[in-house]
């Protein structure tokens, strides 16, 4: 039995919301200030004065945002091992009657969840220097303006801000140097922390157990990356077979070649020669052109979202909150016609 993709999936959801709601705060504390005294003389000095105030209020948003990654992240992976644990033992039941069954090894998850904090925690000093740099970039660009009156400084200013929130805050690089937009390097970093809790959960007690052989599983909407790996049997040991079992590989190369890469959705389960079905035909290429468009349209909801929270007058804010209609209309839509399957939390900007 392997363990679900969408169980991770959900998992890693809590994370990236806290982060999706720390970005739309920041927004609305952007817009905040600009909006204030923008028919004063001297707005743009004022705005500038008023930079040690975002700061700090920003950087305080971010502590307790800091504090809410690293409590929701503690439970998360814990439970994320115990899920691997409990999926083994399911595996391993006629081993277990006979007592082979080792407990969970809880400081290897102590372990990821410290690194998970520090990659995601980590990211907290770029945020607060994107944030300040947006807004003395609003005011620079808006401040040429003073002349032509109230109305004209207040356009300037929203299309500057507009800019920024349409690709929110970017720029995390991971250690594959590929470059990532906040809200999807939290709900990454969670996710390959999740599924690697599970995995290694699951590996401890199979290992224990004395059983090294374990098949990838079929995930339904599947990665490039993984393909060639879907149904293949891999040593988690790499311990000399003296049966014929076609072995792949072990677990640790298949992973160095690309298996459980960040947003990975597939799992190992014990393999059984004679017992295990091997699956056949295991591509899905029309189930991941669906979830992937979906993607596509839960970011365009997020983006007028941000929007949303930049906008620095009534008008503004109507405007994107009728796109963002649109794009909930275009994903119902998306979600009757395909396999795609929706997951409403991943549209979720402030509804914590
Ligand atoms: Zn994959």
């Amino acid at each position: 039995m392997p363990v679900s993709p969408s169980y991770t999936e959900n998992l890693s959801a809590g994370v990236a919301a806290h982060y999706q709601e720390a970005e739309r705060r920041l927004l609305l504390l952007i817009a905040g200030y600009l909006k204030k005294d923008m028919d004063a003389p001297d707005w743009a000095e004022l705005k500038l004065l008023q930079v040690q105030l975002l700061q700090a209020q920003a950087r305080g948003l971010l502590d307790r945002t800091g504090r809410q990654v690293a409590a929701e992240l503690a439970l998360t992976l814990s439970k994320a091992a115990n899920r691997g644990t409990a999926v083994a033992m399911a595996d391993l039941a006629e081993l277990i009657r006979q007592g082979l069954v080792v407990p969970p090894a809880l400081p290897a998850v102590e372990a990821l969840v410290g690194e998970t904090i520090r990659a995601t925690v980590g990211t907290h000093p770029h945020i607060l220097r994107q944030t300040l740099d947006t807004y003395r970039a609003v005011v620079a660009s808006t401040s040429p303006q003073v002349l032509l009156g109230t109305q004209t400084r207040l356009q300037a200013a929203q299309s500057a801000l507009d800019a920024f929130a349409n690709r929110g805050i970017s720029g995390f690089i991971d250690q594959a140097g590929r470059n990532w937009a906040l809200e999807s390097y939290a709900e990454m970093a969670t996710r390959t922390a999740t599924s690697k809790a599970v995995t290694s959960a699951y590996r401890d007690q199979m290992v224990a157990a004395g059983e090294d052989l374990v098949i990838v599983s079929d995930a339904p909407q599947e990665c490039e990356l993984c393909e060639p790996w879907e149904g293949k049997i891999l040593s988690l040991t790499g311990a000399p077979r003296i049966d014929d079992i076609e072995v792949e590989a072990t677990l640790d190369e298949a992973e160095d070649e690309g298996l459980f890469h960040p947003n990975c959705r597939h799992s190992i389960a014990l393999y059984q020669p004679g017992v295990t079905e091997v699956p056949t035909d295991t591509a899905d290429p029309e189930g991941d052109r669906a979830r992937q468009e979906l993607r596509r349209l839960e970011r365009g909801v997020r983006q007028w979202k941000r929007r949303s929270a930049a906008a620095l007058d009534d008008n503004a804010k109507a405007a994107a909150d009728a796109k963002v209609r649109d794009w909930q209309a275009r994903i119902r839509k998306h979600v009757d016609e395909t396999p795609a399957k929706r997951q409403p939390q991943r549209e979720r900007l402030g509804a914590l």
